[in-house]
């Protein structure tokens, strides 16, 4: 049985602790799309992990890890990774490479990085870490496979075709060092030599695995508001970010999907530029949210920047959902917000006087403003609690009110961010 775990929002839902959670009882887990620019922070008996390439199911002795041909794969990250969990005690991961896995270049990361300072206060705020000129040179046909690091014959050409193309740009464009053919095979080798023990024909392995009732794992990076085509263009990531994807990603077919996970955090964040409506503008209020939340606070996992942070966005949160094809949604980081006396929800968008709750297109988003509902707190530390019925009543109203916008079933509710701390619950919404 295939599952997919996704994010309905912006990222940084909680998807690795999910990931991790279920990965317990799963054989294998996949990632199918994104690269190093995002990451997900796990806490676990061996410590805590912020992972960038891995899935986030390496931490157990009984999964294969894989990164799927979706990936944007960065070799040097990848290894450096499984060397650092490696040496914290955690037992040798058993990891395979797509062949069909594309591989991020030295030169995708600096042409990320000249295009950010060339676009100055206009820039993508991208993580630099060469997602954006890996996916174009993918789609340009002029990206490298993993397989074809075993065939010179195959990666001469193309260099020289690579080196002809960029340094037409470094030179004119960014006035930045030229590429040069020798120092580009010589990479290539490296990485040939590094990802050599974990190369393998991942959509077959999947294939056997699906056969022999295996239950696989699809772990999605960010979320559906930065999916390329239906997030908030152009402020969005180079893949798709949808559990749909998750098939192509990793070359499984799409019905083999049957439970769709949507995570959803009990509040928002954003990181780097672009629309997000229910955004708290007053600093005292987003400080302090910021500080206390997730495990240790807002700050980027990859960049240690300061997320940006918001109330919890029904409006975007039904859409995330709905395009994710959610089937069940696990609602977390919940226990932050035992601290308000009132918490705000954005239940609608105010759009040139009319009241949005569909989710519009991205220029009319910069024109919107949140209409809000505040619910009462529950004003307790939540840790700790198993059932569902031990929660205090405000916090199961404020997960029934949200339910009830969002029309999708919450079956799961995170209250910390250990393994342990999950609640199921049955929903009436289930089908
Ligand atoms: P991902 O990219 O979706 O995996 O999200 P992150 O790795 O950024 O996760 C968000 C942060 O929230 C991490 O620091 C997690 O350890 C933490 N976290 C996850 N679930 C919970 C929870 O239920 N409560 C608290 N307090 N923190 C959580």
């Amino acid at each position: 049985m295939v599952k997919a775990i996704v994010g309905a929002n912006w990222g940084d839902e909680g998807k690795g602790k999910i990931t991790d959670m279920m990965a317990e009882n799963s054989d294998i887990i996949v990632r199918f799309q994104g690269g190093a620019n995002a990451g997900h922070t796990i806490v676990n008996n061996y410590g805590k992990f912020a992972l960038h390439s891995l899935p986030s199911g390496v931490f157990y002795d009984h999964t294969t890890s894989i990164i799927g041909n979706g990936v944007a794969l960065n070799i040097p990250v990848l290894f450096n990774e499984i060397k650092s969990i490696v040496d914290k005690g955690v037992p040798e991961p058993k990891i395979l490479v797509s062949d069909r896995c594309q591989i991020v270049m030295p030169y995708h990361i600096a042409f990320d990085e000249y295009e950010e300072e060339r676009l100055g206060k206009a820039s993508f705020g991208s993580t630099k870490s060469g997602i954006a000129p890996f996916y174009s040179d993918k789609y340009a046909k002029i990206g490298f496979q993993v397989s074809e690091l075993f065939d010179d014959d195959t990666l001469l050409p193309k260099v020289k075709k690579i080196c002809e193309l960029k340094n037409v740009q470094l030179k004119y464009l960014y006035n930045k060092p030229e590429l040069k053919e020798d120092e580009l095979m010589n990479t290539l080798h490296e990485y040939r030599d590094m990802v050599k023990p974990y190369v393998c024909d991942v959509s077959l392995f999947l294939d056997k695995a699906i056969k022999e009732g295996k239950t696989i794992l699809l772990e999605g990076q960010l979320g559906s508001m930065k999916d390329p085509d239906h997030g908030i263009y152009p402020m969005v990531t180079s893949s798709s970010t949808l559990a749909a994807y998750g098939a192509i990603g990793a070359g499984i077919p799409p019905y083999e999907i049957k439970q769709i996970v949507t995570v959803c955090k009990a509040y928002s964040s954003a990181v780097g530029a672009g629309a997000f409506v229910s955004e708290i503008h007053e600093d005292d209020v987003a400080d302090e949210l910021r500080r206390r939340g997730g495990d240790g606070g807002e700050y980027g996992a990859t960049t240690g920047r300061p997320r940006r942070m918001g109330w919890f966005d029904c409006v975007a949160s039904k859409y995330g959902c709905r395009l994710q094809g959610t089937t069940d949604v696990a609602f977390t980081v919940l226990d932050v917000l035992g601290y308000l006396d009132e918490i705000p929800v954005c239940v609608g968008y105010e759009y040139e006087g009319e009241v949005l709750t569909d989710f519009p297109v991205t220029w009319k988003l910069d024109k919107c403003k949140p209409v809000l509902k505040n619910l009462p707190g529950w004003k307790q530390d939540i840790r700790g609690i198993k059932n569902y019925e031990d929660l205090p009543k405000e916090c199961r109203d404020y997960i029934e009110f949200i339910e009830g916008e969002i029309g999708y079933p919450i079956t799961m509710v995170s209250n910390g961010p250990g393994r342990e701390d999950i609640i199921y619950r049955e929903s009436a919404l289930s089908k």
